[in-house]
């Protein structure tokens, strides 16, 4: 406390002592001026060690910011000088002539007479800059690694989906039909719900690849796959199981829909499937259909496979372009 007076010079080894603390230490007196200022706080700035800053006010330090991060207002010193007490640590954020800045955390104490007045105020300012440092390039690591992981996620969804369809058609591919449709069909059995499975073939199917060649074939595959999708519901496994068969599986679906949908696709291909070819006017594309539900007795997905099958080969059979129920036809 002796030393709190601008007039009395602070001695060598006082000031050596301060030197060698790692924190920035300023002691002011009850106005404000500046006691003693260490080493560390006049490296916060190239400025700071202009000049002597005995008996000057912190204030007048250009490079020194008036106030603290967040606030306007004030400086904690200030505030102790009024005998409002240390308040609470605080951040001030130094600019530097070369654009960068030095963050510091500011702490300010009363040095109280023995009446217990304010007489001046020890500021320290411990240089967190390499923390601050630390925590943006943590911040940008970690918004990094969640955009790739994001990037990972859509590309494993993609792929998931190219697992899983044909390529040509969108189509589920047999793989995924199996997966899915087995344990659709094992649930129906055991809760006794109705499904049906449906078989297509394009008729004569060869003669187009033959005709107009094996590109407009495979376009002939594609507008046949569109018009079979466009008569079916989410749920519903469309699924290209060989080069021109389609196979549809059926949740929660009687066997009067099942025929109704299969004979919607027959029409809807018979009638508009040519026209959709682009660049050559094709011969008139129809498919044969073969439906059979799991209400016919089938007791596994592959048994009502084959059921749907068999009813596919009897409308072949019986002149193509048309839609079987296998009931209708039990195999011999
Ligand atoms: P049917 O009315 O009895 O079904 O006669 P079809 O000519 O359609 O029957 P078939 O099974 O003999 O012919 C199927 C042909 O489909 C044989 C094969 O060359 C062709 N094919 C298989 N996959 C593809 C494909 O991806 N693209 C093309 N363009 N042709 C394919
Ligand atoms: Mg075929
Ligand atoms: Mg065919």
């Amino acid at each position: 406390m002796q030393y709190l007076d601008p007039s009395t010079a602070v001695p060598e080894r006082v000031h050596a002592a301060f030197d060698t603390l790692a924190d920035g230490v300023v002691v002011l007196d009850a106005q404000a001026r500046v006691m003693l200022a260490n080493r560390p706080f006049r490296a916060l700035h190239p400025e700071g060690g202009a000049g002597d800053l005995q008996g000057r006010a912190l204030s007048e330090l250009k490079w020194l910011p008036r106030h603290v991060a967040g606030e306007n207002t004030h400086v904690p010193w200030d505030q102790v000088l009024r005998g409002r007490g240390s308040g609470p640590d605080e951040r001030m954020s130094i600019a530097q002539p070369d654009g960068s800045r030095v963050e510091v955390v500011v702490r300010a104490a009363p040095v109280n007479d023995a009446a217990g007045r304010v007489r001046g105020c020890i500021v320290t300012f411990h240089n967190v800059t390499d923390v601050h440092q630390a925590n943006d390039q943590l911040r940008q690591t970690l918004g990094d690694l969640e955009r790739t992981r994001e990037q990972i996620r859509t590309q494993n969804e993609e792929l998931r989906r190219l697992a899983m369809r044909d390529p040509m058609t969108g189509c589920l591919n047999r793989r995924a039909f199996f997966d899915a449709a087995g344990e659709l069909v094992a649930n129906a059995l055991a809760r006794n719900e109705p499904v049906c499975c449906i078989m297509s073939d394009i008729d004569h199917f060869k003669g187009f690849n033959d005709l107009y060649g094996h590109s407009v074939g495979d376009q002939v595959i594609q507008v046949v796959a569109r018009a079979l999708a466009a008569n079916i519901r989410n749920i519903d496994l469309l699924c290209r199981y060989g080069g021109e068969e389609f196979r549809i599986l059926l949740p929660n679906t009687n066997l009067a829909d099942a025929c109704a949908i299969a004979e919607r696709a027959r029409v809807n291909i018979e009638n508009s499937a040519s026209a959709a070819i682009r660049d050559v006017q094709v011969r008139r594309i129809t498919s044969s259909l073969g439906v059979a539900t799991l209400a016919d007795g089938a007791a596994s997905l592959q048994a009502l496979i084959d059921q749907a099958d068999q009813a596919l080969y009897a409308s072949k059979e019986a002149g193509r372009n048309r839609v079987t129920v296998w009931a209708n036809h039990p195999a011999t």
